[in-house]
């Protein structure tokens, strides 16, 4: 049945299939020069819908409720995506014990079982499965280089174990624990991906985007970029810098963006930890349909051809990166069937005055408004300026005691 109205591209929408066992490599496809969509932000959308508690932000919920990842993973896959990433944020071992993981599984049960989610959903369409690790705790504590990468090092296990596609290391705040990351991940032979948290202004050691990209690099990942901390249009500019940096070094690499799915104008180089929304009552800035169109040209523009998401982003977003990469693809999503091309399907609506919205150039010029009267556009955001190294940032395995909190509620007061 012809769900798209006329104005809809004329591309079958469906999953693009390969055989069991056929499908390209993500280096292939980078090489090929084809475009690779990834998947949203995990823990933001699972701590919505009930399965991830905010504050530690780990990943349990792989091993305590498969049914809510793996369904997450089917929305992502319908939406356009290439790569189901593993749901393994935070699942280094002393992130798990460092709170949170009430329930105690073990490190290897989680990232084994998210593993295994994971590689069940791809091998329903055209995905990739990628192992992610992320910045630790011990980094943070000062833990030295060896101890760092043999946390790394128990998860990799686990990815080679399950034998996924490819390797990211992303969510790094400083680029020396991002090499180390790249460094252990290199050790398996397959692809490395390596994304920073950071904004234009560079890592928190003040290493500017285009040295890290060349650290990166250097440290053997092919595929390097940004991920969270900052919205779409600041991603793609620091992507850009890296580019300029790798490419000045004479150099080469692929690029990769997987943003929040918030506006941040008002950031400072901590990104989105420091607005005073963060992290429950970002709703607000959540970009549009429309936004992540313009974010998925840009980046395209700029160069960057694995293009995917991060906080915030739910599968819509990523539909929304498909449908306006269909013609660089050469298909629609699955989820496209549902969907008409810039607003068509309201050609189907009762009301006149919203079928009078059936095109592109009204969503195109919308400025949606808050709803919230006397709501300020920006925000100031904190800047307690810390680091690696600061007594404040020392990681513990106990609860934060009422005495403790009571001192960063007067530090906070002081800093407003
Ligand atoms: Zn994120």
């Amino acid at each position: 049945m012809e769900v798209c109205s006329s104005s809809s591209p004329p591309i079958r929408a469906g999953t693009a299939m390969a055989p069991a066992g056929q499908k390209k490599g993500v280096l292939e496809r980078l090489d090929a020069g084809e475009v690779v969509i990834g998947d949203g932000g995990f823990v933001f959308a699972l701590e919505k819908r009930g399965y991830v508690k905010a504050g530690p932000w780990t990943p349990e919920a792989a091993a305590e409720h498969p049914e809510a990842v793996r369904q997450l993973h089917r929305e992502f896959l319908r939406a356009g995506a290439n790569v189901m990433q593993t749901f393994t944020f935070y699942a280094s071992d002393d992130k798990l014990d460092n709170r949170g993981n009430t329930q105690r599984f073990t490190g290897q049960q989680i990232n084994e079982a998210a593993c295994d989610l994971a590689r069940e959903v791809a091998s329903e369409g055209d995905a990739l499965v990628a192992g992610g690790v992320s910045q630790t705790p011990s980094y943070l504590s000062c833990k030295s280089e060896q101890d760092v990468k043999a946390i790394f090092k128990k998860q990799l296990d686990v990815f080679v174990q399950k034998n996924v596609d490819f390797l990211i290391a992303e969510y790094f705040e400083h680029v020396e624990e991002a090499e180390w990351a790249v460094q252990v991940l290199k050790t398996t032979g397959k692809p490395v991906a390596a994304t920073l948290c950071i904004g234009p202004e560079g890592d928190l050691n003040r290493v500017s985007p285009g040295d890290c990209a060349v650290r990166l690099v250097k440290a053997g990942a092919q595929i390097v970029g940004i991920n969270c901390h900052f919205d779409p249009e600041t991603c793609v500019k620091t992507v850009k810098l890296m580019k300029e940096g790798v490419e000045k070094a004479g150099l080469k690499a692929h690029y990769m963006s997987q943003p929040l799915a918030y506006h941040t104008p008002d950031c400072n180089r901590q990104g989105f930890i420091d607005l005073p929304e963060f992290p429950f009552s970002l709703e607000p800035r959540i970009l549009t349909r429309w936004d992540m169109q313009k974010y998925a040209r840009e980046a395209y523009n700029a160069g960057i051809r694995y293009i995917g998401g991060c906080c915030g982003f739910e599968p819509y977003h990523i539909r929304a990166l498909s449908e306006e990469l269909a013609a660089e693809r050469g298909f629609l999503p699955a989820g496209s069937e549902k969907h008409g091309n810039w607003g068509s399907g309201l050609d189907m609506h009762t009301k006149p005055w919203v079928r009078a919205r059936a095109r592109r150039d009204y969503w195109e010029k919308l400025k949606p408004a808050s709803g919230r009267p006397l709501c300020p556009s920006m925000s100031t955001p904190d800047g307690w300026g810390i680091t690696k190294g600061h007594a404040d940032l020392m990681q513990q395995k106990e609860a934060t005691s009422q005495e403790q909190l009571k001192v960063l509620f007067n530090k906070a007061d002081k800093n407003q």
